[in-house]
């Protein structure tokens, strides 16, 4: 088939009683510069929700969601054109890893074995080194089933970027008719080794490139968080939210408290624990978009979640429809492990093992009101 006649193939399926047409259109977006052919998925739903995912990087490129009058926008930063996501220096919408977040001096012992890690963020190592999985080709495959859903996998090799072990993975991202974008985890190594993935999808709940996000109010189901230092690496201690400005266990407008956090570039950037998970899809956190009427919730299966406002934009890159992403333009609720947990052995363990597969869900669900 030629690439044309590929670039409009459009895989159609069946669902239900009332034969409602649910598609995935497949179209080819260019070239990676070592000549790869980067392509597009469009899911749709009966709703008029469409999200747009690329075999780059497993990457959500798009998100169009209903406002409380039904019009339609964009929910996530990004880019145009495809150089912008071969680029991708803020990892929007990506999926991250392997180890997603930062691992202290870029080193962890494994078995009695020092491993060294690139140094990509001052003295620590960040969402998976130089190259990590949101800067890779992916496969795709368009699955069959009620929601339409792409399953994107990956073969990370033994040593890629010093980690051990060949790892697996497979990012499957399905749109629901109850306004749902769900993304399934899975992850399998020949070697223990850390794994801690997750997607970066930075929001912005009035529309991309609309304004900052101070004015959303945000909800999460998490008492206690795990303070950092000055180089954001987790001090080891689990420490309650009362009285600081983490505190979101009641819905808080994010800009109330966000000038509390100082430094440089300051705002939230923290991991925070989320109640009594046990590894079940739980709701993690309700973020609310006042203008829009926009709600998104976060439900996942994992035991934390990275809360980070977008602090460095910084007006530097230039995204969809030419506007610049100014600092709190987006937010990302990053459901994972605690960062740093290969060196924090009393958090909970991203150790994958041989005889394990590693299984994880965040479903991010929209409504309006
Ligand atoms: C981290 C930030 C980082 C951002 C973009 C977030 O997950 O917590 O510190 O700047 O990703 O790389």
């Amino acid at each position: 088939m030629s690439s044309l006649a590929v670039a409009s193939a459009v895989v159609l399926c069946v669902v239900g009683a009332e034969k409602e047409a649910m598609k995935v259109e497949e179209s080819v977006v260019g070239r990676t510069p070592e000549g790869d052919e980067v392509r597009a998925f469009t899911l749709a739903n009966k709703n008029g929700l469409k999200a747009k995912l690329l075999n780059w990087g497993a990457i959500v490129s798009e998100l169009h969601v209903p406002d409380n009058a039904g019009k339609i926008a964009d929910v996530l930063l990004g880019f145009d054109d495809l150089d912008g996501w071969l680029k991708n220096p803020a990892y929007f919408g990506c999926a991250t890893g392997r180890v997603a977040n930062r691992i202290g001096g870029g080193k962890f012992t494994l078995e009695g074995k020092e491993y060294a890690l690139a140094t990509n963020n001052g003295p620590n190592h960040l969402h998976g080194g130089a190259r990590g999985i949101d800067k890779r080709l992916w496969a795709a495959e368009v699955l069959k089933g009620d929601s339409p859903s792409v399953r994107f996998t990956y073969r990370s090799p033994d040593g890629e970027e010093g980690y051990p072990g060949n790892l697996d993975i497979a990012v499957t991202y399905a749109l629901t008719d109850q306004n749902e974008i769900k993304i399934d985890y899975e992850a399998k190594s020949d070697r223990p080794t850390p794994v801690n993935l997750t997607n970066h999808m930075y929001f912005n709940l009035s529309g991309a490139g609309s304004g900052t996000i101070l004015d959303h109010e945000l909800e999460l189901r998490a008492e206690r968080y795990t303070p950092i230092d000055l180089t954001m690496i987790p001090t080891g201690e689990i420490l309650g939210v009362k009285g600081t400005p983490l505190d979101f266990t009641k819905p808080a407008r994010i800009g109330a408290r966000i000038g509390a956090l100082t430094g440089d570039p300051g705002g939230y950037d923290h991991n925070l624990c989320l109640d009594g998970q046990r590894g079940e899809l739980a709701l993690a956190g309700k973020l609310r978009d006042p203008k829009s009427g926009r709600v998104m919730e976060v439900h996942t299966t994992e035991p934390g979640i990275q809360f980070y406002s977008g602090n460095f934009l910084d007006g530097s890159i230039k995204g969809k429809g030419g506007k610049v992403y100014q600092k709190h333009f987006g937010l990302c609720l990053e459901t994972q492990h605690y960062p740093d947990s290969v060196n924090q052995p009393h958090f909970p363990s991203t150790i994958l093992r041989p005889d394990r597969t590693l299984r994880s869900t965040t479903v991010y669900k929209f409504t309006a009101e």
